[in-house]
Parts: C-alpha cells; structure tokens; sequence
C-alpha cells in the first residue's frame, strides 16, 4: 500500500474553506479501495501566524516540507497586511526555496459552464499554460534608496538566466509534445526588452531543435491577449516570463467561465522537492466564512497533484466527479450565477468519487 505524505496549507480567507474540500476529495478516494493512503500534516501558515509570530511561516519551514511527497495550499493574502510580505513571506518563499520553477496552470470550459466569449466552445479552449516560476521580473532582485526623500529610487530587476530559461522552454516542450496537438506558442516581448527577452527567444529557437514533432510559433505579449480572446482555437500550450503568464493566466481563467474553477501546479520537475498544487484564485476576503467559496479550483488542483503522483485513474476520477458537478447549475456556486455552497458542492463531488467503480473492486 502507497503512502503519500501530503502537507495541507490553507492560508488565508477562502483558502480555509476549499482546502479541507479538497482534503475531503481525498479521503473520499483513498477510502474507495484504492492502492493508496495519504498521510496528511497541516501547517496554520498565513496571517494569523503573522500576527502572532511576525512571519508568515517559521524560518524552518521549508525543511517541514522537503519530506513531503506534495503541498496542497490554499491561498495567501490579507487585508491588514501588505501584499507584498504575504506573497513574498509564504508563496513566494516556498516556489523559490523549493525550486518549483514550473508554474502549470491548465484553462478549458468545462461542462455547463457560461464561458463569456461568444463563438467559442469548449473545443476552442483547451490551453496548458507555463510560467517561469523562480526568476525573470519576480526574481525579487532590486531596491530602494533615499527612501522618502524627491531623489528617491526604486528598482525591481529581470533577472533571466539561461539555464533557468532554457529549463523552462525544455519543460514546456516536453508539455506540448505530450499533449495531442503538439503546438507550443511562446510568448515574448523581444521588440521592446532587447536583451533578456532577445535570448529567450534565441533559446527557444535552440530548445526547438530537439523537439522535431512539435510545432511552435512565436506571439508578442500584448499581441498575445488579443488572439487568446480572437483565436482561441489557435493554441493549446503556452510558455511566458513569470510577469508574462501571471497576467495571461488570470486572462485564461476568466475566458474559461470563472477565477473559482482554475488550479495550478508549481512544479520541481526533477521531484528532488516536493511540488505544490493551489487553486488560481486568491484569498478573497469578500466572501471569506461565508460557505459560498466555489471549491472546484481546488478539486481540479488535486488532480494535478495526482497526475504529478503518477495516480493517472485516481486523477481522472476526480475530474469526471468535477465535470457531473459543474454540467448541474443546480451545484454552480454565486461566481458562477447559482446559489450552491461549498458544503452542496463538496458533498456531489465526494459522492460521485465515492460511487466510482474502484479499480481494486474490478479486479
Ligand atoms: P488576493 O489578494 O489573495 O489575490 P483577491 O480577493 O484580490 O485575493 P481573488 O481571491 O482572486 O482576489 O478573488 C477575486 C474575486 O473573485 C473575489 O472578489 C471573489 O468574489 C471571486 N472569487 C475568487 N475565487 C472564488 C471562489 N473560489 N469562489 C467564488 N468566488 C471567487
């Protein structure tokens, strides 16, 4: 029997609420005699441990996490602290200092879903997007000086390397080669930035070379977030900077209906680390306690964990659960126009894994 240590981070506002839905998901299946158990560790990190501790997660932490298999979190962020020492004190933290360099973040209608864009089905949006997760224009790199004084100066630095770049390229042609279409678009803005995003691009062009059977094109950033809106169907895997994606991914997930339904991976593809899975969406204080968080982002985030555990039936399971879930409005939560709480959701979800033939019974 596998187990799978797993470390749950809810974090802040509603990432209380969808994590314990997601651990929940779990439980479900490995109860459905499957070949496998999870070993669950939850760490209190967030804004709450700030107030009482001054960080938002022990200075040893990241040590607590390196003997995990996987990391689900929920979200960071919090009203009376600013953004930039939640992002960078927890999240941030934990992708840099676990070297989680691959931000996947997958976007398609999924079934009974209002998706805003007319002319488009489900058919037409199916992208995989791959973020830079460890430097570039995150890279943290930068300072102020003669803070508060008229001369005062302030820099946040691009950091690009070319391993970090050519192993993010490498990851997402590899991504594109498996998937069906085999297309990769690679994001850019080489007419502007001259240098660093003059050899991403050159890079691209080497990394290219090994990956015969894919086709790939190349697409300037703003330019980008026209054809995602006017051509959809004219791309399915994607690669950009980690400012690039940020922004086009949240674009993704509101073309594919809602913020709520979105999961993403941060990935150490090399597995020497553990790898976290999150929903898109972030803390949202507006409707945080009120038991109306949508809790499919967090469903589909664990089937990306499962996938990354190499748990390929458990992780389609899942996703049939998710998709009988949003094809009823009857089970669509406020942010999809319905009127179905977590707790309606989560129970539909649970019950469609747990009446899922299991493998182990059909032996
Ligand atoms: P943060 O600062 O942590 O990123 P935020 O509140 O600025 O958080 P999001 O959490 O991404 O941003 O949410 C934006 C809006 O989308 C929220 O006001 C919320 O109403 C809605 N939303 C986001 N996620 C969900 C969800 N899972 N279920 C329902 N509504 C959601």
């Amino acid at each position: 029997m596998k187990r799978y240590r797993i470390a749950t981070i809810p974090g802040d506002g509603i990432g209380k609420e969808v994590v314990p839905a997601g651990r929940q998901a779990l439980e479900v299946l490995a109860a459905r005699g499957s070949e496998f158990r999870f070993e669950f560790e939850d760490f209190d990190w967030g804004g709450d441990y700030y107030r009482r501790h001054g960080s938002m997660m022990p200075a040893d932490g990241l040590e607590a996490l390196k003997g995990k298999d996987a990391i689900l979190f929920g979200s960071a962020g919090d009203p009376h602290i600013p953004d930039h020492i939640t992002l960078w004190g927890l999240r941030l933290k934990i992708c840099q200092g676990l070297d989680q360099y691959a931000n996947v973040r997958p976007a398609r209608i999924l079934p009974g879903i209002d998706a805003p864009l007319k002319r488009c089905g489900p058919a037409d949006l199916n992208w995989v997007i791959v973020r830079e997760n460890t430097e570039g224009e995150y890279s943290g790199a930068g300072g102020r000086v003669h803070q508060g004084f008229p001369i005062e100066v302030a820099t946040d630095l691009s950091v690009m390397t070319r391993a970090g770049t050519e192993r993010i390229q490498r990851y997402a042609f590899r991504l594109a080669q498996s998937r069906p279409r085999k297309l990769l678009t690679v994001v850019t803005k080489s007419n502007a930035q001259r240098h660093a995003m003059v050899m991403w691009d050159e890079i691209a062009q080497e990394v290219a070379k090994d990956f015969p059977d894919v086709a790939w094109d190349k697409e300037m950033v703003d330019a980008m977030t026209a054809r995602m809106v006017n051509r959809p169907a004219s791309l399915d895997t994607i690669v950009a900077t980690n400012l690039h994606a940020d922004i086009l991914s949240d674009l993704a997930a509101a073309l594919a209906g809602s913020l709520g339904i979105g999961p993403t991976a941060n990935i150490h593809p090399e597995r020497v680390y553990p790898s976290m899975f999150e929903p898109i969406h972030g803390s949202a204080f507006d409707i945080m306690g009120k038991g109306i968080a949508n809790p499919v982002g967090t469903f589909w985030t664990v089937v990306m964990m499962l996938e990354h555990l190499d748990e390929a039936d458990a992780a389609r399971r899942v996703m049939a659960a998710i998709e009988h879930a949003t094809a009823n409005p009857k089970l669509h939560t406020r942010d999809l126009g319905g009127s179905a709480t977590t707790a309606d959701v989560t129970e539909a979800v649970c019950a469609h894994i747990a009446a899922a033939k299991s493998p182990l019974a059909a032996a």
